[in-house]
């Protein structure tokens, strides 16, 4: 079975953000400012436990830059069997379809993949669109919000998959190849191994341009302009204890600030 699983690096959770002149900087308290997307990390287990149950390859496909060979190196050393960087400078600020474009052609330069991972969305962009429109791009059936995967008949060419969706679960079955996006409930990531981090470091990851994917360089001009990022403006909270002798004379107190504050 042929898995790919599409990787995003992005700020670490505990980054710490700043913003001058509209331009965003990072730095991580923990030394590590950039990682594997968090909800990656569960699609990339979901695509290794295939891997292992069906045989075949678990591929780690990213967009990104030079920088996102580390977060590919990672995916090697939890046990993908390849990983590829779509690396070009026509991507630098593309938008979700663009980024959307660029994994399809990848995914269909591949040839013969039954499944694409993707995590549910990006702690950065954080806009969920990716995953369906790569699907879109593919002609292939997006099945989003995955918690369970039940049951791959190989020889019928269809998949069982578990969904959540509002107020509880589905149970979806969809012909091969498929899309899909899981949450963090489908499994526990598995740590990467010593073995793993050696042969990550040993590995050399092929990086792939616009050309190499038969994609135009305008294929991923952005149409959303996101460029004018500004720190909200700082609010003066304070904060007021109210004494009194009793529970009802404290509960008066405060109804007669709020409505001094114009809150009620
Ligand atoms: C602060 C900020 C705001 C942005 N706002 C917008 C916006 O409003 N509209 C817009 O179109 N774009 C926006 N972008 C750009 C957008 O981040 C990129 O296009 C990105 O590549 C995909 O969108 P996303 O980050 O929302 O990812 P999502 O769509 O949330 O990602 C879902 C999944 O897709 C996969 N994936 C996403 N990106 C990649 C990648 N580069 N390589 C491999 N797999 C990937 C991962 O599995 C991920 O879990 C924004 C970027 C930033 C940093």
């Amino acid at each position: 079975m042929k898995i790919v699983v599409c990787v995003k690096q992005t700020p670490s959770t505990t980054a710490v953000f700043s913003v001058n002149g509209g331009k965003v900087s990072w730095d991580d308290p923990g030394g590590k400012p950039l990682v594997v997307n968090p909800w990656d990390e569960y699609a990339v287990e979901a695509a290794i436990q295939l891997q292992e149950e069906h045989g075949g390859d678990a591929i780690a496909l990213s967009m990104g830059t030079e920088e996102s060979l580390e977060a590919l190196k990672t995916c090697l050393a939890m046990g993908c069997t390849e990983a590829i960087l779509v690396n070009d400078g026509a991507f630098r600020d593309a938008d979700t379809l663009g980024t959307a474009r660029v994994l399809a052609a990848a995914i269909e330069k591949m040839g013969d993949v039954q499944i694409a991972f993707f995590g549910k969305q990006a702690i950065d962009g954080d806009t969920g669109n990716t995953p369906v429109q790569v699907a879109v791009k593919l002609g292939w059936t997006p099945l989003t919000f995955v918690s369970a995967i039940k049951e791959i008949d190989a020889g019928g060419g269809t998949i069982t998959v578990e969904r959540q969706v509002s107020g509880g679960k589905e149970t979806v079955t969809a012909p091969l190849p498929v899309v899909i996006s899981v949450v963090k409930e489908i499994n526990e990531p598995r740590y990467p191994s010593f073995m793993g981090i050696r042969k990550a470091n040993r590995a050399t990851i092929p990086s792939w341009t616009a050309a190499d994917i038969g994609l135009d360089a305008s294929a991923a001009a952005s149409r959303v302009d996101w460029s004018r990022v500004y720190p909200l403006p700082a609010r003066d909270a304070s904060v007021e204890m109210i004494s009194g002798d009793s529970p009802q004379e404290i509960a008066k107190k405060l109804v007669d600030r709020l409505f001094e504050e114009k809150v009620l």
